[in-house]
């Protein structure tokens, strides 16, 4: 295993591939695969994930926004790519580089219909609000889509789409199989009305795991690839993707009455040891994780997160810890959960990750 020798993130495809074929292998044959690799594919690195979810045989690929497909386009990416939240700013742009919008409200429709106009069958996808109250058409918007694209031939449905609110949490069963009734009611109404039989798809990372009679025409995951499925028992199939990795910058040797860090938040309690890494809440281990709350790894033991989290660096008790100078610190990856570690915070494991600043250098390990 490669040693850090600085912070660095790193990513490792192995693990990628094992999550890949572990969601994959619970698909029914026909139904496709689109992998969502927003936010830097989850804080990881877009382009290389999405060229190994490529090779892999991935169908799909899905950012949230045109800038992040642009840059898969790029990096010499061909598969198709839904932009779950397009501006329509950028709308030519997504023309120009063959990105496919997620159109969830008449003005978003309109607006798209117009930058499209000299285009012929150009891919859009079908957003509907089925209880997530976020984004998504109505119901009752059924007829006035169907009237936009009935005369016109510049756009194309080429999905269907909803986005369950509580997939992960068996106690909202009932609601979530509301959700996925009310959009085969909506989707069979509009396939009537426009005579067209489009991709067909509902289901996260946590849907996929729950919801298994609802996999349609196409899964869309993300966390899961990473190794993380809000579900201790998947998880512990899974392996985490990213690990975060640096190193001790300094040893200090302190004694009673000292404090460390800002504001002197924290206070010895007797003869203590501490290092200080090199990894600050401008990195994404922010101050919630300050003042014992989060915890690393040296050398195989947990040392605590003592005093503020600085901007670049955050100091540990290593008090009784075998270790030096250089040696490498693991904030999450491999055994030690990130879904743990943000749990610690009271968040969750999508905003860790995700939140791991451009700053730190990304390694790529294992194959393709
Ligand atoms: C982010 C996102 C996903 C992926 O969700 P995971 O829980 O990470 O698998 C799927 N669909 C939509 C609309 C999203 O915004």
């Amino acid at each position: 295993m490669h040693k850090a020798s600085q912070s660095v993130l790193e990513i490792n495809l192995d693990a990628l591939k094992h999550n890949y074929h572990y969601f994959k292998n619970r698909l029914q044959p026909e139904t496709r695969f689109l992998a969502v690799v927003k936010a830097y594919g989850y804080g990881s690195h877009a382009q290389e994930i999405a060229k190994a979810l490529a090779h892999w045989g991935a169908d799909y690929l899905a950012v949230a926004y045109v800038h992040e497909g642009v840059a898969l386009r790029d990096a010499g990416i061909t598969l198709p790519i839904l932009v779950l939240h397009p501006q329509p700013v950028n709308f030519e742009l997504a023309i120009e580089r063959c990105l496919e919008p997620s159109l969830y409200s008449p003005n978003i429709l309109r607006k798209f219909k117009e930058a499209a106009r000299d285009q012929k069958a150009y891919p859009i996808h079908i957003k509907f609000n089925t209880g997530l109250n976020r984004l998504g058409f109505w119901e009752n918007d059924v007829d006035f889509i169907a009237s936009e694209l009935r005369d016109t031939s510049c756009m194309e449905i080429r999905s269907v789409f909803s986005h369950l609110a509580a997939s992960d949490d068996l106690d909202e069963q009932l609601f979530t199989k509301n959700q996925i009734e009310s959009f085969n009611m909506i989707y069979t109404n509009l396939c009537d009305v426009l005579a067209i039989k489009p991709i067909k798809h509902i289901l996260n990372t946590s849907g996929i795991l729950n919801y298994a009679n609802a996999q349609f025409d196409m899964v869309r995951c993300g966390i899961g690839l990473h190794g993380y499925a809000n579900d201790p028992e998947v998880d512990s199939q899974l392996k985490p993707t990213a690990s975060l990795k640096s190193i001790i910058s300094q040893i200090h040797k302190i004694e009673p009455d000292e404090t460390v860090g800002y504001n002197r938040a924290y206070a010895s309690k007797g003869y203590q040891t501490t290092a200080t890494i090199p990894l600050g809440h401008a990195d994404g281990i922010g101050r919630h994780f300050g003042n014992g709350i989060g915890e690393v790894y040296v050398n195989g033991s947990a040392a605590a997160i003592i005093g503020n989290v600085c901007m670049d660096m955050l100091m540990i008790d290593i008090t009784g810890i075998e270790c030096k100078e250089g040696d490498e610190v693991v904030v999450f990856g491999g055994s030690y959960s990130a879904e743990a570690l943000a749990g610690k915070a009271h968040t969750i494991s999508y905003e860790l990750i995700t939140g791991i600043s451009q700053r730190i250098p990304r390694v790529i390990t294992g194959k393709i």
